[in-house]
């Protein structure tokens, strides 16, 4: 994205890669692979739930080979999109690794240019899973892994709730294997709301999980005849296990420990992120940097969005990094949605907001999908009537989000919402009802939002 707007807004432009593919984890070994394994695991459980329209369907079969074939060919083709668009542009795109030797002139080594002298610089190196620590020399997949579907182990152990380990452990659940889930903390997700999150987990523990270990940790894994004995305690009991596969999801580290920082003025604080101003600026003002290497959620669109002012600044526009939201979105089944603040954040402000939750069973739309779990809610200044978060849980919530970004990123208030004509028969009206609770003027539920 920055080399793209850079090019656009006349700057010479080179991109240094280390890989032999362009698209970085996103696009390479991360949310597009994941989302069409998603998307094929959705169709068998829609599948699942024809029954209760009485549409049933013979077993399904899963052809591994084929649904490998078809996530590697939608990463391909976006691969070479993107080639085809920093061509069009003329950016020239140079192979290797690339490390400071100055604040001027970075080193790349393992192509064919030695040196590369610049005016201003793009650090925008990601973020690399993070092992288990003493365990790093086992086996174990990460999430790099596990997207290539190397195969379906009848029974796998996922360590950590969060992004990853829900997603991926919905699919392999969907694909067959028995999946336990090991989570330290007492609830998943933790940046999430326990109401949106509560849902999936009564999805997950009465449909798809074949257990969910709370409050426990994972304390040794070993090489075992099966596959793996897996030591876990779980809320002061030890106990061992075997499992075919261990799936580690228990975050992301940015990668700046081997750039060269040293030979400039940036300093990564201990986590490893580097701090930049809302232009994206470093300490070394020429030097910029954007995504997962800078603090706040790893998500490709707030990387996204910060190249592009990046770009916009270097060719000397007016350009921040001031957004109000950035969306969050949990692909699980059913989907988790959320931006601006949430309801955690704002008791653990003391900010005072009122709180108008929608059932989806409420809603004609869910009904006609016979998805009826989960709400919207939204949050709001209780005088101003100003929208300050929005969550969600249900099919389709990674659509419906951007609505509510959007009304968080105008300012927009309860009536806003309201007043905006939604097309019916949609999800979209959960949106709409969820503000007339919080305002008071429920029409479809009773004013406490009950259905
Ligand atoms: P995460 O931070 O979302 O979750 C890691 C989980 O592991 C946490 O709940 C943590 O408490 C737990 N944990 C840590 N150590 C543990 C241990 N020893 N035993 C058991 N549990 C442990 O990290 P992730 O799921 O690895 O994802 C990495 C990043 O990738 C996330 O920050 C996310 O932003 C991004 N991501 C986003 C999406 C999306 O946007 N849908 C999807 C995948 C990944």
């Amino acid at each position: 994205m920055a080399a793209l707007r850079a090019a656009d807004l006349g700057k010479v432009v080179t991109l240094i890669e280390e890989r032999d593919q362009l698209g970085g984890v996103c696009l390479l070994e991360g949310c597009i692979p994941s989302k069409a394994l998603i998307n094929a695991v959705e169709v068998v459980e829609n599948a699942r739930r024809a029954r209760q329209f009485g549409l049933t369907f013979s077993d399904v079969k899963v052809d591994l080979p084929t649904l490998r074939q078809w996530c590697r060919s939608v990463v391909e083709g976006l691969a070479q999109g993107v080639e085809r668009l920093l061509q069009r542009r003329g950016v020239e795109v140079v192979k290797g690794r690339a490390r400071f030797k100055s604040n001027r002139v970075l080193a790349i080594e393992g192509g064919g240019v030695g040196t590369i002298q610049f005016r201003h610089c793009i650090i925008a190196t990601g973020s690399r899973v993070q092992p288990l620590p003493k365990t790093s020399n086992l086996p174990a997949w990460s999430s790099t892994e596990a997207l290539q579907l190397p195969e379906v182990p009848d029974r796998l152990l996922v360590v950590g709730g969060g992004y990853i380990g829900i997603e991926l452990g919905q699919v392999y659940a969907g694909l067959g294997s028995k999946v336990t889930m090991v989570e330290v903390f007492p609830y998943l997700l933790t940046g999430a709301d326990h109401d949106l999150v509560e849902v999936v987990v009564n999805h997950c523990t009465g449909h798809c999980f074949e257990a969910m270990l709370l409050e426990s940790r994972v304390t040794a894994v070993e090489k075992s005849d099966a596959g793996f004995a897996v030591t876990i305690e779980h809320q002061g009991e030890t106990q061992t296990a075997e499992y075919d596969k261990v799936l580690v999801a228990v975050g992301r580290r940015p990668n700046t420990d081997d750039l060269g920082l040293e030979h400039t003025r940036i300093v990564p604080d201990q986590r490893g992120f580097i701090e930049v101003t809302p232009e994206g600026r470093t300490v070394e003002p020429h030097i910029y940097a954007i995504g997962d290497v800078t603090p706040g959620p790893m998500l490709a669109h707030k990387a996204s969005r910060e190249g592009k002012v990046a770009a916009e600044v270097i060719a000397e526009h007016h350009s921040a990094f001031d957004n109000r939201a950035i969306p969050a979105v949990v692909y699980t089944d059913p989907e988790i949605a959320w931006a601006g603040l949430t309801e955690r954040e704002a008791r653990a402000q003391g900010i005072k907001v009122k709180v108008g939750k929608f059932p989806l069973r409420a809603l004609g739309r869910a009904r006609t999908l016979g998805r009826t779990e989960g709400f919207v809610k939204i949050l709001a200044n209780p005088d101003s009537g100003l929208v300050l978060g929005v969550g969600m849980v249900g099919p389709q919530a990674s659509e419906l989000i951007a609505e509510a970004t959007l009304a968080l990123e105008m300012g927009a208030s309860l009536e806003d919402l309201l007043v905006t004509i939604h097309p019916h028969p949609t999800l979209s009206e959960a949106i709409m009802e969820a503000a007339e609770v919080a305002a008071g003027t429920p029409v479809h539920v009773s004013p406490k939002g009950e259905g």
